[in-house]
């Protein structure tokens, strides 16, 4: 087992897409599901760009698509 650092335990968690840090939203600080894209959490910024414009492709691919 890892030890747990101070910042591991409290500090900002890392975008999945970008590497960046999760902004903490009201304590909050596991942003968004980042799938399909990756397993694991995404920022704000990329939810919005990237992860929501996947599953909409994929909506329309599974519903749509004939
Ligand atoms: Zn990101």
């Amino acid at each position: 087992m890892p030890k747990k650092t101070f910042l591991s335990m409290y500090g900002p968690r890392k975008c999945k897409i970008c590497k960046g840090n999760i902004e903490i939203v009201n304590g909050y600080r596991d942003g968004h599901n980042a799938e399909p894209i990756v397993k694991g959490r995404c920022c704000d910024a990329c939810n919005s760009s990237i992860v929501i414009g996947a599953r909409l492709y994929d909506l329309f691919k599974n519903n749509g698509g004939k």
